[in-house]
């Protein structure tokens, strides 16, 4: 990423964009911000402007009436305007909580709506890493527009603001008796002023800018040693590999790791400390020395003309906290467009996944809800290729799904069985052929509303360490008694009994103290009560016992079958023993569906694969 050479309209165009996502999505948030700092802007000139006027009565003709006449406007004012600024705080806090989540939040619905294809690619992964990295570690991204456009408006308004107030300044005329001084009239000032202004309060905060804009320059390596270093801290943390760590001791190499990485990157020889001892330090230091400069200048040139009989001791106190404000308007003026510039380069990837084409077709038709679960799936003549392989993973399929039948899909690892799963619930579209519902074909459907129709139980399910309801149901706000249903029926009541809260115990420990540790059995039964519960009509077990021998395979498949009742089950495995309840059996081979029958009338085929298959796995089973 080049950080340097980004064009201004670039920088504009891409903080344009990200700022419009925000105002489409939360325009509350976005007004009520924009118009709360507009308004802390100008708001204390009102003050500046009457106390200039009290200082003018009392320094000039201190008249009683008009004195007391001004106090109370100015106390009135100052009432209503600190009212008003409630008010749009509240607005303002009523919608402006969580930006991180809000960001977040998009972030994940594009991950969620994209093509599973591209979902699992690389490349978005990467593009999500460097996102979250650049977000989290260093606080450049998205939410960062807003606050550039909050500081952009604040600075703009505070400008026009404080140059409203100090017009009169210039245009106030050193009288004629002052002799020699009127050459302050002179309106060479007003332009020299102006541009001393302009030099200086542009150079104190680009040069505040540079040194910040170090900051961006070493990001890369920053986030590359914050991922190590997150990875290097954790080894020894990680549940996962918890085993493993302690066997071999792995967390030694993270200790390794980890110093190298603190003293590379993060110690007194890391890339930031040299950049703060060099380049990044003067910067600074030079950004405060020049914006002393301008103030001194400024204040002479307003009490030399107030000296000289130009105005009075209120317009003097005016000059002097409008000017100032002026500057200070400046200054973070140039600051928010350094920001936004240094942040743009940042919304670069941001908006690359953004842009991540969804390439599947998006079908609109509703899927009827049938009570009676008449669904009627079929694969006509379906082949299939990953993307980027030159290999068919599926090869001229054609499987009709009788409806409230079981169906078994064996064949050994490889031979496609996952594959045809995935494209059955559409995460790929086929290469060739057809997968249609009721008669259409699935891609003419709404998908959200396709995958209802769907429970599955992958091979790698993954449970949280949330409460168990909470895991069968997929959701907090759950019913309590079709959780107990669920759970009942995959046999995990005597479990259930044991626990101390009930469906509201925690599953491991992670998140709460009282939480349990369950086997690999158990995990298994929860995650076959969670399709359970969602009551699809169709119910998919893909291996998701693998980590089993195959006799508590073939115990947990047989009473799976009795649960569906009526729905219409795909059971998946490479152990033929698991299946051979099943009405239906078919055989997969090299992605192409060998043989289909039952079990009876497949094993009886001397010549066929799944004779092959079924004596070549038949010692592993008590017969
Ligand atoms: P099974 O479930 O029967 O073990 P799979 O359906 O997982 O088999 O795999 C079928 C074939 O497709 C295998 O040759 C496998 O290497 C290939 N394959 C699986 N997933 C991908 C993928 N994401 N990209 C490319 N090839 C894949």
């Amino acid at each position: 990423m080049s950080k340097k050479h980004m064009s201004a309209g670039e920088t504009v165009k891409l903080n344009n964009r990200a700022f419009y996502i925000f105002y489409k999505r939360y325009p509350q948030m976005v007004l009520s911000r924009l118009i709360s700092v507009i308004w802390n802007a100008l708001t204390p000139y009102v003050g500046i402007y009457f106390s200039a006027l009290v200082i003018e009565e009392l320094a000039g003709s201190r008249d009683p009436e008009r004195l007391k006449f001004l106090v109370l406007i100015t106390l009135v004012t100052a009432a209503a305007i600190a009212l008003v600024s409630a008010l749009l705080n509240k607005w303002k806090e009523a919608h402006n909580a969580g930006l991180w989540w809000k960001v977040n939040q998009l972030l994940l619905e594009k991950l969620l709506d994209m093509d599973y294809v591209s979902r699992d690619e690389s490349k978005t992964a990467e593009l999500l890493s460097i996102i979250r990295q650049n977000q989290g570690g260093s606080g450049w991204g998205l939410h960062r527009v807003i606050r550039g456009y909050e500081e952009l408006c604040s600075s703009v308004f505070t400008l026009i603001g404080g140059i409203s107030l100090t017009v009169s300044l210039f245009v106030s005329r050193v009288p004629e008796s002052a002799g020699a001084y009127t050459v302050l009239n002179n309106p060479l000032f007003v332009v020299l002023m102006v541009a001393v202004m302009l030099m200086i309060t542009y150079i104190a905060p680009a040069l505040s800018n540079k040194a910040e804009s170090y900051w961006a320059l070493s990001v890369n390596s920053l986030n590359f040693a914050n991922r190590l270093y997150f990875f290097c801290e954790n080894i020894g943390f990680n549940r996962a590999t918890a085993t493993d760590v302690r066997i071999y001791r792995q967390d030694k190499i993270g200790e390794k790791y980890g110093e190298d990485n603190r003293a590379n990157t993060f110690g007194s020889k890391g890339l930031m400390a040299r950049y703060g001892r060099g380049p990044m330090g003067l910067y600074h230091a030079a950004a405060s020395a020049v914006s002393v400069i301008f103030t001194g200048l400024v204040y002479a040139f307003v009490c030399l003309k107030a000296w000289t009989g130009a105005f009075g001791l209120g317009a003097v106190a005016q000059y002097v906290a409008s000017i100032t404000k002026v500057s200070g308007g400046m200054s973070s003026m140039v600051s928010a467009l350094g920001d936004m510039r240094n942040n743009a380069p940042f919304l670069v990837p941001i908006f690359e996944f953004l842009d991540i084409p969804n390439n599947m077709y998006q079908g609109s038709l509703t899927v009827e809800k049938r009570r009676d679960r008449k669904y009627e799936v079929e694969f006509r003549n379906v082949s299939f290729k990953y993307p980027g392989s030159d290999i068919y993973a599926l090869r001229n399929v054609n499987m009709k799904f009788e409806i409230g039948s079981r169906l078994a899909i064996v064949g050994m690892n490889g031979s496609g069985k996952t594959t045809f799963i995935k494209l059955l619930c559409r995460l790929y579209d086929p290469t060739e052929g057809e997968i249609l519902l009721n008669g259409i074909d699935i891609r003419k459907y709404n998908y959200a509303e396709y995958m209802m129709i769907f429970s599955i139980v992958f091979q790698d399910f993954q449970l949280f360490a949330l409460k168990l309801g909470e895991n069968v149901a997929s959701q907090t706000d759950y019913d309590y008694g079709q959780v107990m249903d669920s759970l009942g029926k995959v046999g995990f009541v005597e479990r259930l009994s044991e626990l101390q809260d009930g469906i509201e115990t925690y599953l491991y420990k992670d998140y709460n103290k009282n939480g349990v540790n369950i086997s690999g059995g158990e995990a298994q039964k929860i995650a076959i009560a969670r399709a359970l519960y969602k009551d699809a009509p169709f119910i998919i077990l893909d291996e998701p016992t693998a980590a089993l021998d195959p006799i508590a395979e073939a115990e947990i498949y047989s009473k799976f079958n009795d649960v569906v009742e009526d729905r219409t089950a795909i059971f998946i495995s490479h152990r033929l023993s698991s299946c051979k309840f099943c009405d239906e059996i078919a055989v997969f081979h090299e992605g192409a569906i060998i043989q289909q029958g039952t079990h009876a009338s497949l094993v009886a085929d001397e010549n066929g694969k799944y004779y092959e298959l079924w004596h070549a796995q038949a010692q592993y089973y008590a017969e």
